[in-house]
């Protein structure tokens, strides 16, 4: 089996990677950092983004596991002390794989150009460089309203419990197949409405981004944020690729959404 190592980039978490690169390797495994059969992450949820994003185009033979070296991530749930025995499981064991949704980012420009296609493991998010937001929502086709505000957010149920929990989106169990639509102070009185709450679309439905009048817009998958102008439309549904986790022991996603968010016991 070949492994690759991604770390933070602090001392800890390179030495960490350093120590688990050797382990593997007294193993017989082989190091390979093009093409991995699984990925391991050492530093936080945000090294494992990166991770994802360094091999979204072989996701379907890479898996990923997460060791944090702060505080207790989502996607980053082994803790330094447990290396020797993630080690060895990875090793001895045949492991298991779970997988969840990502959302699928199409962007398309008025001019007719190439258009863009992203992955994000957590969210993508449309604002403006400057001023209000003003966006068509279609979903499924048809006009849903008019979005003035500062931006929307658009998660997987992985990520539901990051950008859009703050945004006082719902937190969705990544065995549902779906994502999530949140407002960022969407404008709201007489003259203008939006429907306030945060939406769940299922996977065979999807929602669309036109520009009212400015065709600028700043969007951002996970932590890239990438300015484009000239857009026709942004189309976000759920991804048919889907990203792979290997398990080598239980971690529920309640206890983790616990632990993260209510006790840490
Ligand atoms: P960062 O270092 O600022 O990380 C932000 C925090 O988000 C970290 O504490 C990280 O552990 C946490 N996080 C990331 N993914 C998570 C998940 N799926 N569930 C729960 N917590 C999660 O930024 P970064 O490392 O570049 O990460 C980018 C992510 O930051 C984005 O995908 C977005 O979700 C998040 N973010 C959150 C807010 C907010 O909560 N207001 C604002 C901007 C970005």
């Amino acid at each position: 089996m070949k492994f690759a190592v991604t770390s933070k980039g602090d001392n800890v978490s390179n030495s960490l990677m350093q120590k688990i690169k050797t382990y593997l390797q007294d193993f017989s495994l082989e190091y390979d950092e093009d093409k991995p059969d699984i990925c391991i992450s050492v530093g936080g949820d945000g090294t494992l983004l990166y991770a994802f994003h360094r091999y979204r185009n072989r996701l379907d033979r890479t898996a990923f596991v997460g060791v944090h070296t702060g505080h207790l991530g989502f996607y980053a749930d082994w803790i330094p002390e447990e290396i020797e025995k993630l080690v060895i499981a990875i090793a001895k064991t045949p492991y298991q794989v779970i997988e969840y949704p990502l959302l699928e980012v199409i962007v398309r420009y008025k001019d007719g150009g190439k258009e863009s296609r992203y992955l994000a493991l957590n969210e993508c998010t449309v604002k403006r460089a400057e001023g209000t937001l003003v966006v068509d929502l279609e979903i499924k086709g048809d006009i849903f309203e008019t979005f003035r505000g500062d931006g929307l957010c658009i998660s997987t149920p992985s990520g539901s419990t990051a950008y859009n929990k703050a945004l006082n989106g719902a937190i969705l169990h990544p065995s549902i197949e779906a994502i999530q639509i949140t407002e960022m102070a969407s404008i709201n009185n007489r003259v203008f409405r939006t429907v306030g709450s945060p939406l769940i679309l299922p996977s065979h439905h999807t929602c669309m981004i036109k520009p009212v009048n400015a065709d600028d817009f700043s969007i951002t998958i996970d932590h890239l944020n990438i300015f484009h102008s000239d857009v026709k439309s942004i189309q976000c549904r759920v991804a048919h690729e889907k990203v792979r986790f290997a398990r080598f022991r239980p971690f529920p996603f309640w206890q983790r959404v616990r632990e993260s968010f209510v006790a840490d016991e």
